[in-house]
């Protein structure tokens, strides 16, 4: 028989469980909606206890500490959510489950799930956006997710205001982010009307892809990625990739050379799955790293 891993990809809104193989197959999957912790980790816990799962994956919304030599690793940190306000949900999985568990945020695992199994696979270096509730994104070079003193926060960067848009942005912290511009709940503010409600013409996307053009351009100067796949809910508009691609080439001008602009940027190869798959392949090499 083959060994089984677990995957919990922890969102704003819910928590998505899987059971896979060693070959990143998934096997049995559980959706459950973010609750409070004591509402929703009782859920988890019973889900894995009943599969003998070798080791997690965790791809978890942040902000986190991933800093092994912090005394809050494994922690949910400065999350506006409240009740999950430094929440140590790394250590309440592995007491619970007495399996080890690989901590990650929710881009990274998606980002992961692409690079080894998805539209990043043959190449050393790639940018996962997810456009959904919130904005974010993971970054993976030379195979390691690009980390610093903690990992990155893409989805906050500053924007360049679009013309005609007279939103005064949906983040909290920020002026004049990415996310507070272009993710779902701000398309609702401008139109009250769900992103998945509005026609193509509508004057919104215009803005929309034109924060998401800025976004590209300033990953591709920064990190110059092989690829940047962009997912999450907002994606689905079917014309809103070749918008963005329009408006990033302009922007670039020529000044970068950077790949086939229908191979550079692309929609997730794995679907709604990227950030199981990359959880369930996280997992697996925690195993194998703490077997070594
Ligand atoms: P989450 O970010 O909560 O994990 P999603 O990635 O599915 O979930 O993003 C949800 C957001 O995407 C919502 O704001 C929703 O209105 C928006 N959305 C979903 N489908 C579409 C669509 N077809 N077009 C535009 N926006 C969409
Ligand atoms: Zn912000």
């Amino acid at each position: 028989m083959k060994e089984l891993y677990g995957s919990i990809e922890a969102g704003g809104t819910k928590f998505v469980l899987a059971v896979g193989n060693e070959d990143l197959e998934i096997i049995e999957r559980h959706s459950i909606p973010t609750q409070s912790p004591t509402d929703t980790m009782p859920a988890v816990i019973d889900f894995f206890k009943k599969f003998p799962v070798q080791s997690i994956g965790l791809g978890c919304f942040g902000p986190i500490d991933l800093n092994k030599n912090s005394s809050t690793y494994g922690y949910i940190t400065n999350t506006p959510k409240l009740d999950w306000h430094m929440y140590n949900i790394v250590g309440v999985l592995e007491k619970e489950l007495a399996v080890p568990v690989a901590f990650t945020t929710d881009v990274n695992a998606a980002c992961y799930g692409e690079f080894v199994a998805g539209a990043a696979q043959n190449l050393d270096s790639c940018v996962y956006y997810t456009i959904g509730t919130g904005v974010g994104a993971g970054a993976i070079n030379k195979g390691t997710f690009i980390e610093g003193f903690s990992h990155p926060e893409i989805g906050h960067m500053t924007v360049n205001k679009a013309k005609g848009d007279f939103y005064e942005g949906n983040c909290p912290f920020h002026e004049s982010c990415l996310e507070g511009f272009c993710a779902g709940p701000s398309i609702e503010k401008r139109t009250g009307k769900k992103g998945e409600e509005l026609k193509e013409e509508n004057p919104v996307w215009e803005m929309i892809s034109f924060y998401l053009a800025q976004a590209i351009y300033n990953t591709t100067l920064f990190l110059s990625p092989k690829k940047i796949i962009l997912g999450g809910g907002v994606m689905r508009q079917a014309h809103l990739l070749d918008q963005v691609k329009d408006k990033f080439q302009k922007m670039m001008n020529h000044y970068v050379e950077y790949p086939n602009i229908d191979e550079y940027l692309v929609l997730p190869s794995l679907g709604e799955n990227s950030g199981t798959i990359g959880s369930l392949a996280l997992a697996k090499e925690e195993k194998i790293r703490i077997h070594k």
